[in-house]
């Protein structure tokens, strides 16, 4: 154990050594993940993950186009399948004196005008942007981008696009949801896109006072993998973490899975340094907690790359937790499984990660499952005996729980007891830790299913929302009845795919997250259907007393609702604010609603009363 003495000594600091990038882990340039895992449909029609990353991979499904397809109500054949064709962006636009000025702070390789760097450049990973990838054309890439290597030369970066009128682009991981990357169409100036991932360092530990400071771009898995040779986490883990930055975390406002026990990333982040237009915001000092009147650092908080660019952060440390179990409890319906979670939240005693899945994404993830051979098939159908005939449960209507559980053992144990026993009193049966962990850790290679699905004809997405405990199950009803309701009304064939889960809970309420798609073969315009129906199910959501995002944010596919959420002095407060720190709208990807012509209202007084 550290003495106190020791946290004053800066040598206490520990300075980890830079690892080089592993070549296996290297990136699909034209679909989500590891170029070497993507699910492919066999001959024999069984779907298969590539590679062995994940507790689903090199095992062959035989259930799952058969499954989707009937919730379609549509057939998805393994060979029905439609061509993926990237289309590569034109030549780029010049920005000769921009590039000029930094020639003498950026190595040639850190320049990037090619196309298929710039076409990374210009995408996050919206399903409407990924379908445009594969079937259309993204309309406007970056055309250029960037690579800092640190702090000085983003700052170099920014003076020179303010002085050449270059608009900037700050990218991370390039996973947000939101559009955020999108390049405008109607800007005149030339884009560059600033990939951060070059600044992934780890700068120091400090073990005493259990901080870390981090360069921005580096990405989740290597900042778990890093900080854990060390005995510590920073406890953050969206569903994304292989892939999305600290920099994109903390420009999202993004919330991650165990967060609990760690708390979101407004918890976790102590201090940032941050280059805008004006300047480096940054701090003297790391405390734990300030009073120091407005603190400007929060705003960066979901400042979607609007503001400036982040270029490192100090987080708070947790030890690793010295015991990590997981749990499963089925339940007779997701009423039951609601309640089960508000007596969990109130409790007191939460695990780390809580989530409670609709009876669609049950059958979702049995359809994820190998053909049940020999001993196997014998132990499914006995479940499934004692489940329905013993213990009166639905297979078509239960809801099932995941858990995490991490702490000490004490802790841990605790918290076990705690849900055994609430979870009696709401009818839960328990379904046991392998079937726990399997369903935790299945989020990471289900990400890949959308890149097989729309090859296989269907549009699909997910969103997500908050709301107060006492409209939880009237929203999941909502939502459901209302995504059918607009479906039926395009004429759009077969059914909608519609299901969700909870995915954190709070003491006032939950986050609900959704995936929902429809076949799409013949379709025109699928993407911007999709879109025009999530808008109708997002007035849906609010209509219910939800909120317009839990962790995704804005972006641009979601500004429309800003004038709901917000009252016109807050959006005016907003835009001025964005006029006053970037008067060169330097930072002009038009997020939360900061289009040229919004700002350009708002310079002139707009919104005064
Ligand atoms: C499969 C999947 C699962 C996901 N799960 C979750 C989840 O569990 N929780 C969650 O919160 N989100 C989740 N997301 C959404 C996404 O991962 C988050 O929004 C994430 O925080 C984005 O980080 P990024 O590094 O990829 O940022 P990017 O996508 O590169 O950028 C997002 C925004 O941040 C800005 N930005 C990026 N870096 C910086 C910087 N250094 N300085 C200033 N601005 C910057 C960009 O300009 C852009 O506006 C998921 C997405 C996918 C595809």
């Amino acid at each position: 154990m550290p003495t106190i003495q020791k946290s004053y000594a800066p040598n206490a600091r520990i300075v980890p050594t830079s690892k080089a990038d592993d070549p296996s882990e290297a990136e699909n340039p034209y679909g989500w993940g590891f170029k070497d895992t993507e699910f492919q449909a066999l001959d024999n029609g069984n779907i298969v993950l590539t590679g062995n990353r994940y507790n689903i991979s090199g095992i062959e499904m035989p259930r799952l186009l058969g499954w989707m397809g009937g919730q379609l109500a549509m057939p998805l054949r393994w060979n029905d399948v439609a061509e993926v064709r990237p289309v590569l962006p034109s030549a780029p636009r010049e920005a000769a004196g921009f590039l000029k000025s930094l020639s003498g702070v950026l190595a040639p390789d850190q320049i990037a005008t090619d196309p298929e760097t710039r076409l990374r450049g210009g995408h996050g990973h919206t399903g409407e942007e990924i379908y445009h990838l594969f079937f259309n054309r993204i309309a406007r890439v970056p055309d250029m981008v960037v690579f800092p290597q640190d702090h000085e030369q983003v700052v170099a970066i920014v003076r020179a696009a303010a002085e050449h009128g270059v608009c900037l682009i700050p990218y991370g991981g390039g996973t947000n949801v939101t559009s955020a990357l999108a390049c405008p169409e109607n800007e005149e100036r030339p884009i560059c896109s600033v990939n951060m991932q070059r600044m992934n360092r780890i700068s120091w530990i400090d073990p005493v006072n259990r901080t870390a400071e981090i360069q921005a771009g580096a990405m989740g898995r290597k900042i778990m993998a890093e900080l854990a040779e060390h005995g510590f986490t920073m406890g953050h883990e969206p569903d994304s973490v292989e892939f999305s930055t600290l920099g994109g975390w903390i420009a999202t406002h993004a919330s991650g899975m165990k967060k609990n026990r760690y708390g979101n990333i407004e918890d976790i982040v102590l201090d940032m340094t941050v280059v805008t237009p004006d300047g480096t915001l940054s701090h003297h000092s790391v405390v734990p907690r300030e009073s120091i009147g407005t603190d400007v650092r929060k705003w960066i908080f979901g400042s979607e790359g609007m503001l400036g660019i982040v270029t490192s952060a100090v987080v708070k440390l947790f030890p690793r937790p010295g015991v990590q179990r997981y749990g499963s409890i089925i339940f007779p319906g997701f009423e039951k499984g609601a309640a089960f979670l508000y007596d969990v939240a109130l409790s007191g005693l939460v695990p780390a990660s809580v989530r409670l899945l609709d009876n669609t994404q049950f059958h979702f993830g049995q359809a994820l499952k190998p053909a049940a051979v020999g001993l196997a098939k014998v132990k499914s159908a006995v479940e499934k005996f004692v489940l329905e005939r013993v213990k009166g449960f639905h297979l078509d209507r239960l809801a099932v729980v995941t858990l995490v559980y991490e702490g000490t053992a004490a802790e841990v144990a605790m918290q076990e007891r705690n849900c055994a026993t609430l979870a009696k009193r709401h009818g839960g049966m328990q379904a046991g830790p392998e079937n726990g962990e399997r369903g935790y850790s299945l989020t990471f290679g289900i990400a890949y299913i959308r890149d097989l699905v729309f090859r296989h004809h269907m549009m699909a997405e997910s969103f997500e929302t908050s709301v107060p405990w006492s409209a939880v199950v009237e929203l999941f009803a909502r939502v459901k009845a209302r995504a059918h309701k607009e479906h039926a009304a395009r004429g759009l064939p077969g059914k909608p795919f519609i299901t969700g889960r909870v995915t954190q809970i709070y003491a006032t309420g939950v986050c609900c997250y959704f995936y929902m798609g429809f076949y799409a073969k013949g379709v025109e315009h699928a993407a911007e259907t999709y879109l025009e129906i999530e808008r109708a199910v997002r007035a849906e959501i609010l209509a219910c007393g939800g909120s317009l995002s839990h962790h995704h944010g804005i972006g641009k596919i979601r500004d429309v609702f800003l004038k709901d959420i917000q009252s016109p002095a807050a959006l005016t407060w907003l835009k001025k604010t964005k006029v006053a720190l970037d008067p060169k709208n330097i930072f002009g990807a038009q997020n939360l609603g900061l289009s040229a012509d919004a700002l350009a209202r708002a310079a002139n007084g707009e919104g005064r009363v």
